[in-house]
Formats: structure tokens, C-alpha cells, sequence
């Protein structure tokens, strides 16, 4: 099983296989049992059970997650927001301190912003691209630094070597959400993160059939984050596994097609007089396209974009597209529009939104795996 194969793609297909295959067959078997023949398992975290996240399915799927990554180990989840509230709640406990990125998924926003509080931790949005200001809100009590990697809906790329070096400095535990640069563009280990949660609904699935998550890290950390999980119970069935095993084998592939299709379309909107500007780290006047360019192998396929005419010309192309399909969600092989005002960041307030910059008109755009100039064709005519 933990033969360490060199580049991605071959990790892909191979990492995580067991060996020796089971009863030959060439792709990992649904183990549909939610208990195991006790055989004296010395702890509780230790019985073979479903929710206990060690039966065959979610070991080996958790496997070839760590490689991914180059990292010691990692645990699914039943959804990437289990993966982040599990995550932040095996570091953080009443009493402590939590910094966190301004912009963030709207269901991370929303879990910091009415949940957290619940159980005494108290937390300071900080600027991802002003490091000097983060001392100021740095407190004893500060446990846990958390990020993502390319923000939702902005594509921000914060200053995540500076993180680093500062969580190091400080004791702080350091995550990322790296749901939407996936392994292929950018691996947290690598560069210092403790721990890197993603929703696997997303690249890593890619087929917009199951929701599911991870986190991944250090062998430590995943043990004291599968323990908590344990309990909170936010376990992936194995059925939901075996699609996403399935799913994540054609991650590269997807991946590649996704970052040069969304290339393509960022530099055409761009370029197109109805088109008031373009959020894109991979167009070089995006202002941390140098940072992206030092961090990532790939800019993904998210994009988020302003039209000239305003809402009434965002809802209009909305109406307009034909190849997109309008709906929440990102990361698989069809192409996704959403106003995200209106779907991923419902859950803010329209004030919430505006002071980070997300207008009721800003579009959003996750590219899939189509004929660019198909996609192209369509957005020309959703825009004359
Ligand atoms: N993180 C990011 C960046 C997301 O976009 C989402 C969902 O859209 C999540 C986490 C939550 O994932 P899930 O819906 O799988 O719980």
C-alpha cells in the first residue's frame, strides 16, 4: 500500500491501492458493512465501524488523499464543512482565540459568525494581504490561523508564505482551505500549513454526484481530528467513497483542462467591451498574479467577473447562457454560473458583502471541461 510513487498523476491511479488486491479486483470494492469481526482492538478509536473512519473504503481513499498532498496522513468527511468544523474544533476550545481571512466560502463565514461563539471561542477577522496589522490582533489565547487559498468568490491569493512564517512563530496551528486550487495546483504541506481542508464535492470528485470533504496533514493532527469526528460523526459512507475513489483518479486531467479553459475565457471576458473587469490570479494585471505565479502550478478554473450594465446586465446573461448550467457548487466537469450574492453568500449580509467586495452583480463562474471555443461561442452571444 505505501509504495511512494514520484509525480501526481501516477498517485492518483495508484496510491492508496491495496495490495494485495482484493480478490483481484482492479478497482477498490464497496465494503457495504457498517461493523467489522472484533479482533482485539486495543481502544474504542480503534473498532472497526463506520463511523470510526477506518474501514476499508475510507482507508483507502484517505491514503491516496495524503500523497496528494506529500503529506503524513488524512481523514474523509461527510462534507467539506464537516472537515472545517471538525478541524477548527479539535484546535480550538472555550476560551481561545481564532484569526481568520476576511473572505471566506459564505457556509465558513457563517459557521464563524453564529456558531463559534456558542462554545466561548472568540476569533478576529484578518486582511490575508496586510500581514503588519495581524500582530495587533494577535492575543495569548490566539490557537488557530486560517485561510484559503484562493478566496470564494474574489480569487484572492493572500500573502500564505507570510501565514506560515507567522503561525510558526507563534505556536498557531495553520489551515487552508485548499478546496479551490485542489493538489494539483497547490499543496499546503509543502509550504508549511499544518493542515489542509478541502470539499471533495468539489475537483476532487469532480462529477457533481456526491458531497464529501477532507483534511490532511500530519499523522498527530489527523489523529486528533478523526477522534473528534468520532464523535461529532461526520463520517463518509462507503458508497460516497467509492465515488469519490472513482472520481479523484482523473483529477490531473480534469485539473489541466480546467486551468487552461479557464485561462482562456478570463483573458476573453477580459478583452470583451461588456465586461467591466475580471477576478483571475492567472491574468497578469490581477493583482497577486506574481504571488499566485510563485505559489501555485495552476490558476484553476474559477473565475468571478462584472459586467459593464450592472445587475440587470448579470441577471440578463444569466437568462442568456446556454452551455452553463445556473447553480450553486463548482469544481466538476460542467460549467457552473451563480450569482453568489444570491447563493454561496446568502447566508451575509448585503452590508457583509459589500465591505469585502462582493456586489449583488458579480457573476461566477467555475469552468468545466467543454470545448473552449463552444463555451466561448455561448458567452459572445449571452453578452452582444
Ligand atoms: N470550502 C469552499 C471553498 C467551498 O466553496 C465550499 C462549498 O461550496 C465548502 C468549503 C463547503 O463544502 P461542502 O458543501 O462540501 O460542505
Amino acid at each position: 500500500m505505501n509504495k511512494n510513487f514520484k509525480k501526481i498523476e501516477t498517485k492518483l491511479i495508484h496510491s492508496g491501492e491495496p495490495e494485495p488486491r482484493i480478490g483481484g479486483a482492479v478497482t477498490m470494492p464497496i465494503f457495504q458493512s457498517a461493523m467489522y469481526e472484533t479482533a482485539g482492538e486495543g481502544s474504542y478509536h480503534d473498532i472497526k465501524y463506520i463511523r470510526l473512519n477506518n474501514t476499508p473504503n475510507q482507508i483507502a481513499l484517505q491514503e491516496k488523499l495524503s500523497a496528494l498532498e506529500n503529506a503524513e496522513a488524512a481523514l474523509v468527511t461527510s462534507s467539506g464543512m464537516a472537515a472545517i468544523t471538525t478541524s477548527l474544533l479539535s484546535f480550538l476550545s472555550s476560551g481561545d482565540h481564532l484569526l481568520i481571512q476576511d473572505t471566506l466560502y459564505g457556509g465558513t463565514h457563517t459557521f464563524i459568525t453564529h456558531n463559534i461563539g456558542q462554545w466561548g471561542i472568540s476569533y478576529d477577522f484578518i486582511n490575508g494581504d496586510d500581514p503588519d496589522s495581524w500582530n495587533d490582533l494577535l492575543k495569548p489565547e490566539t490557537k488557530v490561523i486560517y485561510m484559503e487559498t484562493m478566496t470564494n468568490p474574489l480569487l484572492q491569493v493572500a500573502d500564505l508564505e507570510t501565514v506560515v512564517a507567522f503561525a510558526k512563530k507563534h505556536g498557531l496551528i495553520s489551515i487552508i482551505d485548499n478546496t479551490f486550487a485542489s493538489p494539483i495546483n497547490f499543496r499546503p504541506a509543502e509550504w508549511g500549513f499544518d493542515l489542509s481542508c478541502h470539499s471533495c464535492t468539489k475537483y476532487l470528485n469532480g462529477h457533481s454526484d456526491i458531497v464529501a470533504g477532507a483534511v490532511i496533514g500530519s499523522a498527530n493532527s489527523i489523529e486528533k481530528i478523526t477522534h473528534t469526528l468520532n464523535h461529532l460523526g461526520g463520517t463518509l459512507d462507503p458508497h460516497a467513497c467509492f465515488l469519490l475513489h472513482r472520481g479523484v483518479k482523473t483529477l490531473a486531467i480534469r485539473m489541466e483542462r480546467q486551468n487552461t479553459n479557464a485561462m482562456t475565457i478570463a483573458v476573453f471576458l477580459k478583452n470583451h467591451p461588456a465586461v467591466h473587469h475580471v477576478n483571475y490570479p492567472g491574468l497578469k494585471n490581477h493583482p497577486d498574479h506574481d504571488r499566485a505565479s510563485k505559489l501555485f502550478d495552476g490558476f484553476s478554473g474559477m473565475l468571478s467577473f462584472e459586467l459593464s450594465g450592472g445587475l440587470e446586465a448579470s441577471n440578463r446573461f444569466i437568462k442568456k447562457v446556454k452551455l452553463p448550467i445556473v447553480a450553486p457548487s463548482l469544481g466538476g466537469v460542467e460549467t457552473l454560473v451563480t450569482l453568489p450574492a444570491m447563493t454561496s453568500h446568502s447566508g451575509m449580509s448585503g452590508e457583509e458583502r459589500l465591505q469585502l467586495g462582493i456586489t449583488d452583480s458579480l457573476i461566477r463562474l467555475s469552468v468545466g471541461i467543454e470545448n473552449v471555443d463552444d463555451l466561448m461561442e455561448d458567452f459572445e452571444q449571452a453578452l452582444t
